[in-house]
């Protein structure tokens, strides 16, 4: 059944106003004019799909999702092309990737082309919002809330809302690409086996934020995260994925369920295998990337997601010291996954895997 939107324009911001933002967008603070909600019910399913002006939603203070966190998110960017046409990057893999977290949360699953045909509708509507400035895109952020009212916590929520938003992406790097310094981890945990570590859900982001705070206390950009259980085995890193470079074998750490599968991670596995490198999903651990990187077999680390695309890992630091990855500096797999990646999205180069969905 394919779902009908209806449409309520928005009155617009004004074009210098529009362009101003667009000429130095602050990541996640402006929106477009307008956003997507669809309404679930027992009773109706997925109905009442809209497109209407971006504005505030007004609930019930005792509304489900802001006692029990029954919440799950997605984060995709759309692209402007040279020839003017506007791309999504594999809105599919995030299409499933939603349903996947909304199964661990125990919420209705929009159906896969919904999901997509959601994000299009918006885009498509707001498609002046999408930049022409190299380097610069539209972030897409889909969202799903259990709406009903009341506090008693007896089973998943019987009413939900589906709401897309949009808001400009400048280049993550305002002066060229810095590599990260990274925290290990070693107190605090983002996950636990069995838990709720693979799927995008609010709670898991809000538990991560103490160890951020900490981490910036030692002086690091970003928290590594090791296995809950051994504290050993390395993870992931804030909002991205880890690749680790040994001459021409990257390895990744492979999906434990304590992690999120990245949708950067599994298109830089495809890629880099078919650019001549060996690519291996596996577990390293914290005490191999400190031998490795001072023996220098680890020549480079970096990671991967849709916010920052590819940053290279420059420093790693924990209670009892730090050392570095190669000599510091963005490393040439690096660079060249990122030229390839980014060239696949902007277009610059072919996308011989059919992972660009046009608008
Ligand atoms: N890990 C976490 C915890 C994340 O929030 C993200 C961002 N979605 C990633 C990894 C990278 O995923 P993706 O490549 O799909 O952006």
């Amino acid at each position: 059944m394919t779902i009908e939107f209806t449409a309520q324009p928005a009155e617009r911001l004004p074009e210098a106003r529009r362009a101003q933002v667009l000429a130095d967008p602050a990541f996640g603070s402006v929106f477009t004019d307008h956003m997507v909600t669809i309404a679930w019910s027992e009773r109706a399913g997925w109905h009442d799909a809209r497109l209407c002006p971006y504005g505030p939603l007004t609930l019930d203070p005792s509304t489900q999702v802001f006692h029990y966190g029954q919440e799950v998110f997605e984060g995709l960017k759309a692209y402007r092309r040279a020839d003017g046409s506007v791309v999504t990057f594999r809105p599919d893999a995030n299409a499933a990737r939603f349903a996947r977290s909304c199964r661990r949360m125990a919420m209705p699953m929009l159906p896969e082309e919904t999901f997509v045909r959601a994000l299009d509708l918006l885009v498509d509507l707001d498609r002046n919002w999408v930049s022409t400035r190299q380097g610069h895109s539209l972030y897409l952020r889909p969202f799903l809330i259990a709406t009903q009212p009341g506090l008693g916590f007896y089973g998943p929520s019987t009413s939900y809302l589906f709401v897309v938003i949009a808001s400009p992406a400048g280049t993550y790097f305002r002066s060229g690409l810095e590599p990260v310094t990274v925290w290990l981890c070693a107190e605090y945990a983002r996950a636990a086996p069995d838990g709720t570590g693979a799927a995008k859900c609010g709670g898991n982001y809000a538990g991560t934020l103490l160890a951020q705070e900490q981490a910036r206390q030692w002086g690091c950009d970003q928290v590594v995260w090791l296995d809950p259980v051994e504290r050993r085995w390395v993870e992931e890193m804030g909002t991205s994925n880890l690749f680790f470079v040994y001459g021409t074998r990257l390895v990744t750490p492979e999906l434990t369920g304590t992690l999120l599968a990245g949708v950067t991670r599994d298109s830089l596995l495809t890629l880099a295998g078919d650019l001549g490198y060996t690519v291996e999903e596996d577990r390293i651990s914290v005490e191999d990337w400190r031998a490795d990187a001072a023996a220098g077999r680890l020549t480079e680390a970096f990671s991967c997601g849709t916010s920052s695309m590819i940053t290279p890992v420059g420093r790693v630091r924990d209670a009892d010291g730090e050392f570095l990855v190669g000599d510091g500096r963005p490393g040439p797999v690096t660079l060249r996954l990122r030229e390839e990646l980014t060239g696949i999205q902007y277009g610059d180069r072919p996308d011989r895997y059919g992972w660009m969905h046009k608008v």
